[in-house]
């Protein structure tokens, strides 16, 4: 990513589930591949990384996914390539993303909640992403919202992800005749389009899960724009409808009529614009500046 915000190369590479020791390959060698390039003059790293992560310290603290726990993932990357690295959470990265390159229009608070396989916000409050005092202000995916419900990848049972997530819609079709064969998101879109009436009921009463979290969030916190961003966003406006019918119910009229809820335009790209932002922010002060 450039100093105007425009990604200039991207590198993908498929992930294996639950191999820490690959996980940590694979990052070098996106690393690698991206640094061999013709950039000569690298200011940093930017990482935007799945779970818990303890920004201060560049430690991954716990990434189910990635079979990651206390990694010192910035110590690794610095005494590898010798550059100033920082680390956060992909979905704090993504809210910092939406923050300085969505066009939100915000005046300095904002809450952008990233719905894909899992759940994560990140939230902004006067221009400064607002961590909590241990760092995981957001994770908003593991709020339990169903007693006793499904049994959650984190090992506890009923949290927002068992329900809203795109993990979550795939694993109902899976426990529903005649729709098992579907294994991917892109498969449910067809037949949400194509007004299945089963898949329909299933995508927005996923969002209706969301639309009550979000409004506690807006309840608590008072914050009057909201970005959906991630895999889910793909179901479109019917799906925000739910999301916004639901988060009207949730918290007190006069706080929620003026919430505005809007999808991100940037997808992914707002991961990747977000943590470099962020390293560009705090080690050279080249972005938008916020008194203290
Ligand atoms: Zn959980």
């Amino acid at each position: 990513v450039d100093l105007r915000g425009e990604i200039q190369k991207t590198f993908e590479v498929p992930i294996k589930n639950g191999d820490g020791r690959k996980a940590i390959q694979l990052v070098y060698r996106i690393v690698d591949q991206l640094i061999k390039e013709e950039w000569k003059s690298l200011m940093g790293i930017g990482v935007g990384a799945p779970g818990l992560i303890d920004t201060r310290a560049g430690v991954v603290v716990n990434a189910v996914n990635l079979d990651w726990q206390d990694l010192p993932l910035a110590h690794l990357l610095e005494e590898r390539y010798q550059l100033p690295v920082r680390i956060l959470n992909d979905s704090q990265a993504t809210a910092i993303g939406e923050f300085v390159y969505g066009e939100h229009d915000s005046d300095g608070n904002l809450i952008v909640i990233n719905i894909s396989h899992g759940i994560g916000a990140g939230i902004l409050i006067n221009g400064r992403l607002f961590q909590g005092d241990g760092g995981s202000a957001g994770e908003i995916g593991h709020i339990l919202v169903r007693e006793n419900g499904q049994l959650c990848r984190c090992g506890r049972k009923g949290c927002l992800e068992t329900l809203a997530s795109g993990w979550a819609v795939l694993q109902s079709m899976q426990r529903l005749p005649g729709l098992s064969e579907v294994t991917t998101l892109e498969e449910l879109q067809t037949k949400f389009y194509a007004d299945d009436p089963l898949v329909k009921e299933i995508i927005l009463e996923a969002g209706r899960s969301l639309g009550t979290t979000i409004g506690g969030l807006a309840g608590t916190l008072n914050i009057k724009k909201i970005v959906l961003t991630g895999d889910m966003t793909r179901f479109g406006e019917p799906w925000r409808e739910a999301v916004r019918e639901a988060m009207s119910g949730a918290a007190l009229g006069r706080m929620v009529q003026e919430t505005q809820l809007e999808i991100g335009k940037l997808g992914y790209r707002a991961c990747i614009l977000g943590s470099a932002a962020y390293l560009l922010l705090n080690d050279y002060s080249l972005l938008f500046q916020q008194e203290n």
